[in-house]
């Protein structure tokens, strides 16, 4: 089933710059997400630079959000849950070398089945298919 219910439009003067793209990036973000906050699993109607760098839109870099978990990621205080997407994101890094996005396109997954698969402590099969993806390539 396709995604019909397109993110909330921000006016023309945004704080981000190349917005047209950032737009086109939101979409696949929410698209990912199934339109899910991917803190909480609430309502996503924006987009969080993990970087907090607004000119860096690539996936990797953004998170579908809630309003309400947006606004805990910049002010600080802690998301409604655990499982928090922005530490994931580092830990995939750490753990296997690569990011959710480059993981999911080399063992052919989406990135809520990783982070899924993380949380349930599997990081062996992950680590096993990275590495057969490599020996097929
Ligand atoms: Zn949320
Ligand atoms: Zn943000």
């Amino acid at each position: 089933m396709a995604y019909t219910i397109l993110p909330v439009e921000y006016s023309d003067k945004s704080e981000y710059p190349n917005h047209s793209y950032l737009k086109r990036q939101r979409i696949l973000v929410f698209q990912r997400t199934k339109g899910r906050c991917e803190i909480c699993d609430g309502f996503a109607v924006e987009t969080h630079h993990i970087d907090e760098d607004k000119s860096n839109h690539e996936l990797d870099n953004l998170l579908a959000v809630c309003k309400r978990c947006h606004g805990s990621l910049h002010h600080g205080a802690r998301p409604r849950r655990d499982g928090n997407a922005r530490g994931m994101t580092s830990k995939t890094k750490r753990t296997f070398g690569y990011t959710a996005t480059e993981i999911a396109d080399m063992i052919g997954c989406s990135t809520t089945w990783l982070y899924s698969k993380i949380r349930a402590g599997d990081e062996e099969e992950i680590k096993n298919l990275i590495q057969s993806s490599k020996t097929l390539a």
